[in-house]
């Protein structure tokens, strides 16, 4: 039997949110939330922005969450190699979402001999800097990246992502990096940390099978995939491994929580 859900996790875009609107259900849901006082943290491999950038987005959105309930894959990258190497030092190809998660977590942001490269989502990749971090990497530094994803949306198509940059510097050094965001359930299993939840207790919300749910079914939480974002129900039934219930949308779950 299986135990009640006391706890939440979420992904947010194309479960709360797609391009900058709210999907239907999605402020209910959060409301439902922290009215019934559930602890809960809404995920994004999204390295780019600090959670009082997301915060604010989210409210321009009309769903109101507040910014210590946001865990992005900066923060659980900060948080990674603070258990690693406490008030180490690195050298960060990525913008304020990354540079304040490290600052906070007390590392040193500098480009001569540090303990890591990392590197993260940024919209202005420079040839410079990643020049900067090959050699960095083959002089010794350990290569860490905030998130797997080769490729991000934006309304004119598909923009080379962290994954794909990784790549680039990977095929330059011939060192692959350790990837800290979803997939890997480290990711979510810093979120449950945070939130100071069990995983037998804690539901996962996710709209990709590859990443959200595969992430929360190797981190031992009960799995819920919706339909509005990238999979499509149909798509279900190519993977290995299936969540623990398919649902159209986040409406789906109000009464869940
Ligand atoms: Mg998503």
């Amino acid at each position: 039997m299986t135990k009640e859900i006391r706890s939440w996790l979420s992904d947010m875009d194309g479960v709360l949110v797609h391009e900058g609107v709210a999907l239907p259900g999605a402020a209910d849901f959060v409301r439902a939330l922290r009215d019934a006082e559930r602890p809960f943290l809404v995920l994004t491999n999204n390295s780019i922005f600090t959670p009082r950038d997301l915060a604010a987005r989210l409210r321009a959105s009309g769903i109101d969450i507040p910014e210590d309930a946001i865990w992005t894959s900066a923060l659980a990258t900060a948080q990674f190699l603070t258990d690693q190497m406490p008030s180490g030092s690195a050298y960060v190809i990525g913008e304020a979402g990354l540079t304040t998660a490290l600052y906070e977590a007390g590392y040193t942001l500098t480009g001569a001999e540090p303990d890591f490269v990392v590197l993260g989502e940024t919209r202005t990749y420079s040839f410079e800097a990643i020049t900067q971090a090959i050699r960095l990497i083959q002089g010794g530094a350990r290569f860490i990246a905030t998130n797997p994803d080769v490729t991000g949306p934006s309304q004119d198509g598909d923009l080379p992502a962290t994954g794909a940059v990784a790549a680039m510097i990977s095929a330059a050094t011939g060192r692959q990096p350790y990837f800290v965001g979803k997939p890997n359930p480290m990711m979510i299993r810093s979120a449950l940390n945070r939130i100071e939840a069990h995983s037998e207790s804690t539901a996962m919300v996710g709209d990709r099978m590859d990443t959200d749910v595969v992430a929360g079914i190797e981190a031992g939480l009960r799995t819920f995939l919706v339909l509005t974002g990238s999979t499509r129900a149909a798509d279900v039934e190519t993977y290995p491994f299936r969540p623990s219930e398919v649902v159209d949308s986040i409406a789906d779950l109000v009464a869940r929580v």
